[in-house]
């Protein structure tokens, strides 16, 4: 069986520390390989790695950084089948949806090219007599980034880049789950020109988190995952001192006003509820419907289309929706709409029972869609984090508002409808952090910033984006005077620059 390894030091390491997790074919439900779980000592050994090369990086000018990510970026282009293979492979999302992260993942070495007019300062010229003030951003130094599962190359993307662009070093510590890509792209950057030790990979779990959150050479961190871990994370980094943001969980409503373009909402919720299984921090996983018969016309065109979504292996061309990660989240995800049913929603396509020939042990669940569900019930609570849609049915728009601002988490939304007041009042009032009018996933772009409200993110700045480059940086102020400059004796108050 193929085992992985870390990547550190511009160099493959195998895993000393004795343990392995298990990397699955999800669509077979077979080991198809381990995975080291890094140890303290080898997350040290990576933080010393990257400590040792981070005073040259950071004195790189910045354009030279650049040039690497310009050489990566071409790099990443000239790989990208075998990395989307790589994620298919151990996510199980379809080839198309890999190459689509892969591309937007892109998007953020494309900004990070850019990076260096983002690090200018600002400059006054004599804010007293013969003194000038300047400031301008700094790297932090030896940053860290653990991720999810469910983008195994975009949300490192989110990551790296920016952090390196900005003269830091950076320790990845990719979902175990899905090592692989991570790994490629590290070696990617180094043959790109990145030099050895600024960017190192370790793979583990919880024992190689903890002893980033201890390490008192690590200042900042930045998490995407589940919210049970991303406010542990920020709890536990805050305390030590660090700067953390976390992107977290989500339960993403779609308001379907009745003057919506309705071909147009059911194709949106068909990709948004059901592409990557549902597996996506941006998913949406309720459909509001206001007002009479529009809750009636959208089961009426969205039932057939689930029950006849094309669900199989990543590897048949054929497939629209690919299997789960793991037994655990199939469990899990079936449990829910178990509860759903026991809660007395209305089940009415039904994917607990989906077996499919040749996959007996694939960790499959067909597409499923609940109506009549109430704010009470678990399926409208909790993120289930799988091919499960809910519809919930309301009489007016101030109603399906209310509900989207009461709900625990603010990551995506969006409204569907033809009416610009309606849509504008949207924008202003729904307490969500990135929102979509007729859009159904409104990731923003990489040179804009991602990042959800309430339990969907623990921290102050969003990721990516000219937030990415202040989380990543600090600024120093500068005030100067010359020897030629007056003279004016000791001074023991606080003056203005007027006064000087
Ligand atoms: P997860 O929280 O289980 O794992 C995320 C990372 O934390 C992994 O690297 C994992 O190894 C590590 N981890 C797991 N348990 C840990 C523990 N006890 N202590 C320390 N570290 C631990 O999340 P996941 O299942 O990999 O990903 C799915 C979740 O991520 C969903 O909730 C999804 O909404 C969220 N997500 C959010 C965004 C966003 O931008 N808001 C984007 C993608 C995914």
């Amino acid at each position: 069986m193929n085992t992985l390894h870390h990547y550190i030091n511009g160099r493959r390491v195998e895993g000393r520390g004795g343990q392995f997790g298990d990397v699955y074919n999800p669509a077979t439900g077979e080991v198809a390989k381990r995975a080291p779980l890094a140890s303290a000592d080898e997350v040290r050994e990576a933080v010393a790695s990257c400590e040792a090369a981070f005073p040259a990086w950071a004195a790189t000018p910045p354009a030279k950084r650049a040039q690497v990510m310009f050489a990566f970026r071409d790099l990443l282009r000239r790989n990208a089948d075998e990395i989307a293979q790589l994620i298919s492979e151990e996510h199980g999302k379809t080839l198309a949806d890999a190459k689509g992260e892969l591309a937007r993942g892109l998007e953020v070495v494309e900004f990070a090219c850019g990076i260096p007019q983002m690090m200018k300062g600002e400059y006054s010229e004599n804010v007293a007599t013969a003194v000038d003030a300047f400031s301008f951003r700094q790297p932090l130094g030896v940053v860290a980034g653990i991720t999810p599962f469910n983008f195994p190359a975009m949300v490192p993307l989110w990551m790296f880049p920016v952090a390196l662009a900005c003269g830091n070093c950076f320790v990845l510590k990719p979902s175990e789950k899905v090592p692989s890509a991570s790994l490629r792209m590290a070696e990617l950057l180094v043959e790109a020109g990145l030099p050895a030790g600024v960017l190192n990979v370790v793979v583990g779990g919880k024992e190689a988190v903890d002893t980033l959150l201890e390490d008192p050479r690590v200042p900042a961190i930045s998490f995407v995952g589940s919210t049970a871990i991303g406010r542990y994370i920020y709890a536990t980094g805050c305390a030590n001192g660090k700067r953390v943001q976390a992107l977290c969980g989500a339960k993403n409503h779609l308001v379907v006003m009745p003057d919506a373009d309705m071909d147009q909402v059911t194709d949106a919720l068909m990709g948004s509820a059901y592409g990557s299984a549902g597996e996506r921090c941006m998913a949406v996983s309720v459909a509001v419907t206001v007002g009479d018969g529009t809750g009636d016309e959208l089961i009426r065109r969205l039932a057939p289309k689930v029950r006849a979504l094309k669900v199989g292996a990543a590897s048949d061309p054929e497939t629209e929706m690919g299997p789960i990660i793991s037994r655990d989240s199939l469990n899990r995800i079936r449990g829910y709409i178990d509860a759903g049913v026991r809660e007395g929603a209305e089940l009415v396509v039904d994917g607990r029972d989906l077996a499919l020939q040749g996959y007996e042990k694939g960790f499959f669940v067909g597409g499923s869609l609940f109506d009549r569900v109430t704010p009470d019930m678990s399926i409208y609570k909790d993120e289930i984090f799988g091919p499960v849609l809910s519809v919930v049915r309301v009489g007016a728009y101030d109603e399906a508002l209310k509900l989207v601002n009461d709900h625990q988490y603010g990551n995506g939304t969006a409204v569907f409808t033809r009416d610009g007041d309606c849509a504008r009042d949207y924008v202003a009032r729904v307490q969500v952090g990135m929102v979509g009018v007729n859009v159904p996933i409104p990731v923003p772009v990489a040179y804009h910033s991602f990042g959800g409200w309430k339990q969907s993110l623990f921290g102050d700045l969003h990721i990516h984006g000219p937030e990415g480059v202040r989380f990543y940086t600090k600024q120093k102020a500068v005030t100067a005077r010359w020897p030629s400059g007056i003279r004016s004796g000791a001074q023991f108050n606080f003056r203005s620059g007027a006064e000087h």
